[in-house]
């Protein structure tokens, strides 16, 4: 048995149920009303936000035998036919496929005859832009002379292509993208009408992939019921998207922030392992970068999208990160994205995207990163305590505290308001050997004060061993203006930072 595509089932059969685009449904029905209508008109706008049904729609009621107030009344002959795309007078012409010249050239025979079934010859062309010189030529033609019975649609995603003396022969009306909530309440009657159970995420997050395409959004969904039946959850909508989860993402965005070389490749890998395309991989988080420079610097406008999953651990990487960065980000991605197209070794493409971002670092660009120095056991043997200035260690923080973080935070705050507070300056920048390292950058030296008292660097000790299980030191470090840590070490202090606890030393 074939099944009609759902976004066919629920193809809007009037203005009125055409989604987001009130400003040029009421505008038609008005012409439609005083009988002003245009010889021509140019529907521009993103895929699927309602070009092609409104097309129809206008399609119907100029040769509805029996109009309801400027809609068209969907029962009568014509209207059943043109519905079932088996009327005469309504033809498409799809210039996407052949360019046309074929059928512009047919139409500009056949136009002047008068309509042969209703009472205006409607002609449908879409994807206009895509017309030859010669076809637009033709059309043209036609669009200086109109005969009074014909009705010319042109519909385009891309209206800077079409030429201006088609242009001007117009009206035009823009499309806007729908916004998600309304996709989102759509997909919400179409599932109570085919009595199909869909949780709330999925439903947020079909709608939110579908950029304000009311059509890409239905053919998810059919996608989706079609793999799923009739109970969806994210994770299919995810398996059918090909999408990494914002939960994914969000941990892959804590592997650059800590810096964390090894996690970074498993975590890509597992992606490309997956069936994860690698341009969507990028896409997906090109997006949800998007979406942390927004909490950062418009988390009060309504433009944020993310799950309320995610929200908390999205707000604290954007704390975490800065502008710069997040800037910086998008636009090695989104570059790494466009070099896809000339690499046949895409997941390097990827990785290396990645890698770049982590040499640099979060901080923003000002210093060079330098490696680490090794300390020279020559120069420690001269003397007790070493003074020194290293530049800022890009140490690997372990990647569950990082992930864990959140909950450290939480935990904190439940015991000491104002020590949370102060810690919110504070970036984990290592736990490793039992040694737990928060660094302040050098404008929050109050804030480093507060923290390293020792009752406060008690208490988080104590939260932090209970959710790892064993004990830890926590120290805290404050970089100068250069971003690099002075601090004074004793050499065991040094080496024991270097090889643990465990290992005996012995200072010659
Ligand atoms: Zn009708």
């Amino acid at each position: 048995m074939s099944y009609p595509a759902l976004y066919r089932v629920f193809w809007p059969p009037t203005f009125s149920e055409v989604r987001g685009q009130d400003h040029i449904s009421t505008t038609l029905k008005n012409a439609i009303l005083t009988e002003r209508l245009a010889h021509a008109y140019l529907f521009c706008g993103p895929r699927g936000t309602g070009k092609t049904s409104s097309a129809k729609i206008l399609a119907k009621a100029v040769n509805c035998l029996d109009l309801q107030n400027g809609e068209p009344c969907n029962q009568c002959a014509n209207c059943r036919a043109i519905n079932e795309d088996n009327f005469l007078d309504v033809l498409e012409i799809d210039a996407a496929s052949n360019r046309g010249i074929d059928e512009i050239r047919d139409l500009r025979d056949k136009v002047r005859f008068a309509p042969s079934q209703g009472k205006k010859k409607v002609y449908i062309i879409d994807e206009v832009h895509m017309l030859t010189n010669e076809a637009f030529n033709a059309l043209l033609k036609t669009l200086e002379e109109p005969p009074a019975h014909v009705l010319f649609i042109l519909a385009t995603t891309e209206p800077q292509k079409i030429p201006l003396t088609i242009l001007s022969r117009c009206q035009r009306f823009d499309f806007r993208k729908i916004n998600t909530s309304e996709i989102a309440n759509h997909l919400a009657d179409i599932v109570q009408e085919e009595g199909v159970a869909i949780s709330e995420e999925a439903l947020n997050a079909i709608a939110r992939k579908a950029a304000g395409g009311m059509r890409d959004a239905i053919s998810v969904l059919d996608q989706c019921i079609a793999f799923a039946g009739a109970r969806i959850e994210l994770e299919h909508v995810e398996m059918v998207l090909g999408t990494v989860s914002e939960e994914a993402t969000a941990a892959l965005i804590d592997t650059v922030i800590g810096q964390d070389y090894s996690r970074l490749f498993v975590s890509l890998n597992d992606f490309v392992q997956q069936g994860k395309d690698i341009k969507q991989i990028l896409r997906d988080c090109i997006q949800y970068c998007r979406q942390l420079l927004l909490l950062k610097v418009a988390p009060k406008e309504q433009l944020i999208e993310l799950s309320p999953d995610s929200m908390d651990k999205a707000k604290q990487q954007a704390q975490a990160l800065p502008v710069e960065f997040l800037g910086r980000m998008i636009n090695r991605l989104a570059t790494a994205e466009k070099d896809l197209r000339y690499s046949n070794q895409p997941q390097i493409v990827l990785e290396t995207a990645f890698v770049d971002l982590m040499i640099q670092g979060t901080e923003p660009a000002v210093q060079a990163v330098t490696e680490p120095q090794k300390p020279q056991r020559t120069a420690q043997k001269k003397e007790q305590t070493a003074t020194t200035a290293k530049p800022v260690q890009k140490l690997v923080a372990s990647e569950e505290l990082l992930q864990q973080w959140s909950e450290v935070m939480n935990r904190i705050k439940s015991k000491s308001v104002k020590l949370h507070a102060f810690l919110n300056e504070a970036k984990p920048a290592a736990f490793q050997n039992g040694e737990l390292i928060l660094r302040f950058s050098h404008q929050y030296k109050f804030h480093y004060n507060t923290v390293n008292q020792e009752e406060n660097l008690r208490l988080i000790a104590q939260v932090v061993q209970e959710l790892t299980g064993a004990p830890v030191k926590v120290t805290a470090e404050l970089e100068n203006e250069e971003g690099h840590i002075k601090q004074e070490l004793t050499l065991a202090d040094e080496a024991r930072r270097m090889f643990g606890e465990d290992v005996p030393i012995e200072i010659i």
